[in-house]
């Protein structure tokens, strides 16, 4: 019997239902080759949720995302809802409580600079003369973002506010494990990143790496200050293999990778729940950028991250290696051959610039 696979797809706002569509293309023509069949269903989320029901994240949308096995998400938000109070605009209503619904814990942000695009990296080329290919594991769903008391309150005339950094062991070992597998199918090495120097949070962080690592003596493992690794990844990303780290310092690194890449049209990301018995997680998986509004409407985005996205889906959620591989040989493919959205085109002559539907079709066509 073929394999059968369920995802909900929420295209949202923006440029997202520009690069769904390409995504999807991609992903019906994948599932052809590699002789697996894949059931996809459409679900409003964001502002386009917010104009048909009032909601962004409508209850319709969250129950088919629970009968899935994964999520493909493309982006939700612009100026039109930015004026909504800020539960309801389309990223606060609606990503965190999809992470939050989902147990979605771990997020895995790889950050590539291809070797043909180190030109549109801010970092000097002659740091990254080949590119880098950075995988950033950030704990999502605790730390200071979620610990409670959160608060803001008046004591003796002077107001006072007060954010909790607060992590269990247990929660620290799932994430560095996630951390170690990835590592363990790369360079095998593992970065941890924390403030040991100063807060209690890190110590126990840092323990627990030195814990874990002994389940994978395949790995190295070291140690950076958050301060440091900042500095440390634009002098000298290549150097990195898998960098893993806390809530707050993954939101700050994970986008300081995403600059240096050069075009944040290139990064998908993962977002992996608990993993099940046989080895895949559920996840949400979505390009690393926003919904574009500059762009949008004029079928000029890059579809490469939300195509990279599908790969990633297929990889963590649904098993098909091989299929995920085919996926990003081919965005290689497009990629060395001189294709270029208007992101990542520079003029040069090896460069053909081309627009949203004609990257789709070139990495079609390659698969
Ligand atoms: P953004 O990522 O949307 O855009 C930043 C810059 O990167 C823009 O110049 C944009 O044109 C460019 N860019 C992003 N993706 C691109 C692509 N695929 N191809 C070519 N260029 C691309 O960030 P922003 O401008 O800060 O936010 C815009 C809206 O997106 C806001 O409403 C924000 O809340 C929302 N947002 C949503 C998500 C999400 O859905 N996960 C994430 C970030 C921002």
């Amino acid at each position: 019997m073929s394999r059968s696979h369920t995802i909900a797809v929420l295209a949202g706002d923006g440029i997202g239902p520009e690069v769904m569509e390409q995504a999807l293309l991609v992903l019906d023509t994948t599932a052809e080759k590699f002789g697996f069949s894949i059931n996809q269903s459409a679900h409003l989320v964001g502002g386009a949720a917010i104009d048909a029901t009032g909601s962004p994240l409508p209850p319709e949308t969250v129950t088919a995302c629970e009968k899935a096995d994964a999520i493909l998400f493309g982006s939700v938000g612009g100026p039109k809802w930015e004026n909504l109070p800020p539960a309801q605009q389309p990223e606060r209503g609606a990503l965190l409580p999809l992470r939050k619904h989902f147990g979605l814990f771990a997020n895995l942000r790889p950050g590539v600079c291809h070797p043909a695009l180190t030109h549109a990296s801010p970092v000097k080329n002659e740091l990254i003369p080949n590119g880098f290919d950075v995988l950033c594991v950030r704990e999502l769903t605790g730390g200071l973002y979620f610990g409670e008391p959160k608060l803001q309150e008046e004591r003796d005339g002077e107001t006072v506010v007060i954010d909790t950094m607060i992590y269990t062991k247990s929660e620290i070992e799932r994430i560095l494990h996630v951390a170690f597998k990835a590592a363990q199918g790369r360079d095998k090495r593992v970065c941890s990143v924390d403030k040991a120097n100063v807060l209690q949070n890190s110590v126990l962080w840092r323990q627990t790496a030195e814990e874990v690592a002994k389940s994978y003596p395949d790995v190295e493992l070291s140690h950076l200050y958050v301060d440091n690794a900042a500095m440390q990844l634009i002098r000298r990303a290549p150097d990195f293999d898998v960098l893993v780290t806390e809530n707050l310092f993954g939101d700050i690194l994970s986008d300081e990778m995403a600059m240096i890449s050069g075009s944040l049209g290139m990064l998908p990301s993962a977002s992996l729940g608990g993993q099940k018995d046989n080895g895949l997680y559920f996840g949400m998986y979505e390009p690393s950028g926003g919904s574009a509004p500059d762009i949008a409407g004029q079928g000029i985005a890059n579809p490469v991250a939300q195509i990279l996205s599908v790969a990633m889906l297929l990889r963590h959620s649904l098993g098909e290696e091989e299929a995920a591989k085919a996926i990003e040989n081919a965005v290689e493919n497009a990629i060395s051959s001189g294709l270029r959205t208007g992101d990542i085109y520079t003029g040069s002559e090896q460069e053909t610039k081309v627009n949203t539907a004609e990257m789709g079709a070139a990495i079609l066509k390659a698969i």
